[in-house]
Parts: C-alpha cells; structure tokens; sequence
C-alpha cells in the first residue's frame, strides 16, 4: 500500500531504527538526520516517515505530510542557524537521486553556487 516501509528500503531502515543516523530533529511524521557524506557544513536530510519514492509523489499523495517535511526543513537551518541555505529533492537518476524515499537535503553553512552541476 502506498506509504507503507519497504523492506529493501535504507530510509525507512532509518525510521524504523534498524540503521543508526545522527539525528537532529524529530516529529510524529518526519525525522531530519545528518548526511552520512556531508556536502556542506550542515548537510541534513529531511524525511518523511512514509515511504513515497519522491517529493511529488509524497506531494500526491499526502500533501500535509509534504509541507511538514518542508516546514522541517526550514527548522533544521534555523537550528543549525544557517540563515543561507538551500533545500533540494533530486528526482531521478539522471538528477542525482540515489535513494528512492523522498527526502530533502538542507545544505548550509558555505556559499553556495548557482546553477548547481
Ligand atoms: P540522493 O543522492 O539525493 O538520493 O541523496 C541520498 C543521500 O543519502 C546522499 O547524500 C547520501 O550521502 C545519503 N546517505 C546514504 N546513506 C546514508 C545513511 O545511512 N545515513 C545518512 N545519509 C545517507
């Protein structure tokens, strides 16, 4: 069913706690941890706790879910007082994505450039 852990997947791994993460903040339907090959001084994902493979099908599906990984989002760079920063859902492999359960990257804490490669 949609939304429901997958077995194969690493994030939801995370969210059920069978794989360690440095996490930095936590809600009834998201959780925000450390990359584990941060690009930037903070480099933190936002997840939700249901698995949809990316930003537009969690969007679809559960759009309170989708404004409560944004709105964790803006939290984390308030935390990590990363006024600057940017939020980033890559989307396909073509566009870097790696692992199919939607989360966003929250990268701040150096300058960062425009357009991205
Ligand atoms: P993507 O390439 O946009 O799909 O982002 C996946 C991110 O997950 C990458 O930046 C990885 O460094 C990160 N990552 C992979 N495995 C782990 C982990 O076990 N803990 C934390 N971050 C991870």
């Amino acid at each position: 069913m949609a939304g429901e852990a997958q077995d194969d997947c690493l994030f939801c791994k995370i969210v059920a706690g069978d794989v360690p993460a440095t996490v930095v903040r936590e809600t009834e339907t998201t959780v925000a941890f450390r990359d584990i090959n941060p690009q930037a001084p903070t480099h933190v994902l936002v997840i939700p706790k249901a698995h949809y493979p990316d930003a537009a099908s969690l969007a679809a599906a559960e759009p309170a879910i989708a404004a409560d990984v944004l709105r964790e989002a803006g939290e984390v760079a308030a935390q990590e007082k990363a006024e600057s920063h940017r939020i980033v859902f890559n989307t396909g492999t073509g566009a870097g994505q790696t692992v199919f359960h939607t989360h966003a990257h929250v990268l701040g804490g150096r300058g960062l450039q425009w357009p991205p490669g």
